[in-house]
This record gives C-alpha cells, sequence and structure tokens, in this order.
C-alpha cells in the first residue's frame, strides 16, 4: 500500500512499516536530485515596524513520484543520515542565490535565508561551496543568510568558530535557527559571530491567550530580546498567525517576524508578485 498514488502517511503507525517506508524514501532521495523532485518555497520575512519584507525563507519541497509532497521533517533526517544532504544542500543554496539575484535585479534588495544541515556546515569545502554560490549566481554575499541550528552552534565549538569567522569575513550573514529549543550554552553563544536569533514558533504560541496577553510568554520573549540585545544581535519571532500575536511582539520591540499571518511559504512566482504588492513601483530603486 505504500506503493499507491494515496499512500500519504497511510501506513499504519506499526514501528516496522514504517521503518521500511523511511528505508525506501532514503533510497528514491539518492535519486530524487537528479529526477528534479526539489523545489524551494519563499516565506516572507517582514520588517515588524514597517510591516515590509527584508529577508526570505527558502524552504526546501519534495514531490516523490508515487507518496506526492514528503515534509522536511520527514525526510531532511533520512538525507541526513545517508549522506545526499550534502548535494543536496548544495543545490539548495545555489537555487536560493539565483532566487535572490533574480529579486536584486527586479529592485527588490531582500536576504535570502537558506537553512544548513550541521553535517553539510561540517564539510571541509561548506565556506567554499558558498562562495562558489555566491559568485556564480552572481550575488552580492549580504544578501545572503546562513540559518543554523542550536545543534550546530554547541558543536566542536573551536571548528564552529572557523568556519564562522570566515563566512562574518566574506560578509555572509548567520542565524541560530528554533532559538530556546536546543542546549545553546549562552557563553558560546557570545562568543561567536552570529547575526541574528530566530525565536522558537513555541514561544510565540502561548503569547497571547483568550485573556490577552500572557505575561510568562512575555517575560520570556522579552528576556530573548535582552539576549540578543547584548550580544548584537537581531531578532525574527517565528510562527507568527494571528494579529495579536503580532501586535504583542511589536509592542515589546521585536525587529522581525515570519508566519502565516504574513504569508504562507509561496512558490517563486507568488513570492515576487508579493514583493511587489509589498513595495510599490515608485518606492522601488
Ligand atoms: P524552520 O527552518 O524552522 O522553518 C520554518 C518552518 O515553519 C517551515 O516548515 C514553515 O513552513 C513553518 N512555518 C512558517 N510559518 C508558520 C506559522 O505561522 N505556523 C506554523 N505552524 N508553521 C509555520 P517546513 O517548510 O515544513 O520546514 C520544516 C523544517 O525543515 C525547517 O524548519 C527546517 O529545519 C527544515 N528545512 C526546510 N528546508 C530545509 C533545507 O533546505 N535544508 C535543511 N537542512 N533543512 C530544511
Ligand atoms: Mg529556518
Ligand atoms: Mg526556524
Ligand atoms: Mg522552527
Amino acid at each position: 500500500k505504500s506503493e499507491g498514488r494515496n499512500g500519504v502517511g497511510v501506513y499504519t503507525p506499526d514501528s516496522g512499516e514504517r521503518e521500511e517506508h523511511h528505508r525506501r524514501l532514503a533510497r528514491d532521495l539518492r535519486v530524487a536530485l537528479d529526477r528534479q523532485e526539489f523545489t524551494l518555497a519563499y516565506q516572507p520575512i517582514v520588517d515588524l515596524p514597517t510591516g515590509r519584507t527584508v529577508k526570505v525563507e527558502a524552504l526546501l519541497r519534495w514531490t516523490h513520484p508515487t507518496h506526492g509532497p514528503i515534509s522536511p521533517m520527514t525526510f531532511i533526517p533520512l538525507a541526513e543520515a545517508n549522506g545526499s544532504i550534502v548535494p543536496l544542500g548544495t543545490w539548495v543554496l545555489n537555487e536560493a542565490c539565483a532566487s535572490a539575484r533574480a529579486w536584486q535585479r527586479a529592485g527588490f534588495d531582500v536576504k535570502v535565508c537558506v537553512n544548513v544541515s550541521v553535517i553539510q556546515f561540517s564539510q571541509p569545502a561548506f565556506v567554499a561551496t558558498v562562495l562558489q554560490a555566491l559568485a556564480t549566481h552572481d550575488l552580492p554575499p549580504h544578501l545572503l543568510e546562513l540559518e543554523l541550528t542550536e545543534g550546530i552552534v554547541m558543536k566542536n565549538v573551536e571548528g564552529v568558530r572557523a568556519t564562522l569567522d570566515d563566512l562574518r569575513a566574506a560578509g555572509v550573514g548567520t542565524a541560530v535557527d528554533d532559538f530556546g529549543t536546543g542546549y545553546s550554552s549562552l557563553a558560546y553563544l557570545r562568543d561567536l559571530p552570529i547575526d541574528t536569533l530566530k525565536i522558537d514558533r513555541s514561544f510565540i504560541k502561548d503569547l497571547v491567550t483568550d485573556e490577552g496577553p500572557s505575561t510568562p510568554a512575555m517575560t520570556l520573549v522579552e528576556a530573548i530580546i535582552r539576549v540578543a540585545d547584548v550580544f548584537g544581535m537581531t531578532v525574527v519571532a517565528e510562527g507568527i498567525e494571528t494579529e495579536a500575536q503580532r501586535d504583542a511582539l511589536r509592542a515589546l520591540g521585536v525587529g522581525c517576524g515570519q508566519g502565516y499571518h504574513f504569508a504562507r511559504p509561496l512558490p517563486l512566482e507568488g513570492l515576487l508578485a508579493s514583493l511587489k504588492l509589498d513595495q510599490p513601483a515608485d518606492s522601488t530603486p
């Protein structure tokens, strides 16, 4: 039944079958790049005071020939486990740089934010791959930001520092993704050249209840903002779904936000249309 057209997630939650399903997906991942089964979706990140799009996060999408769309939460770990994340990650970087260059040509100076897996980041050639992608697509480095997980930041601190230093020197931005869900040591964070903290959406979810803003949740977000301030980092709040959440985050002074309230991840053409709406022709360079 896992071969059927309507087989998306239909397998019973029996762990043996699930394992078999994942084994097949992992095998299929190895050829999926050659078969052009991947695309990127693009989600705006807006400046909260003005509502303007300042960055765009590139999110990988896989349409499996028989199972249909597979969530990155499912296939990224499989791609990490069998090494296919390395060529896949390089493809994402190049595709994202090409898109950002196209936006720039259309008059929109928005950064593209690319998720990077720890396996990719640990490759000796990682920085060279990033620089190559920028050069190939003629993208200025300040229009690229790499999103790293707390796991990366905490691993092998010396090697990580050297890589981050190289990226900083090249002018490429860095962000810690899903901040607050991992085990970041504040001492390490202070010492690393990181530009942005992305507050995980689990903190945003509880921000406003039916009775209004929740004091403990607000206090927690406030504390993260302070940490970012002290370290000279900017903040992006993830997973903003309501106007009330946006207003609360604005009031706290959070710089940027991302979430379904503003826009869902969009195909390339949809993103460009949204940029055009967002920044009318007379205000673009
Ligand atoms: P992430 O980097 O934290 O990306 C944000 C995720 O939250 C995306 O899920 C996005 O669609 C979703 N999201 C955005 N706004 C909202 C909202 O308002 N509410 C809710 N409930 N969700 C929202 P997606 O696209 O399924 O990606 C999941 C994760 O997969 C990403 O989390 C990232 O860790 C990973 N991922 C995606 N693309 C790549 C990639 O190219 N490379 C690597 N290594 N990982 C990727
Ligand atoms: Mg991300
Ligand atoms: Mg995130
Ligand atoms: Mg997240």
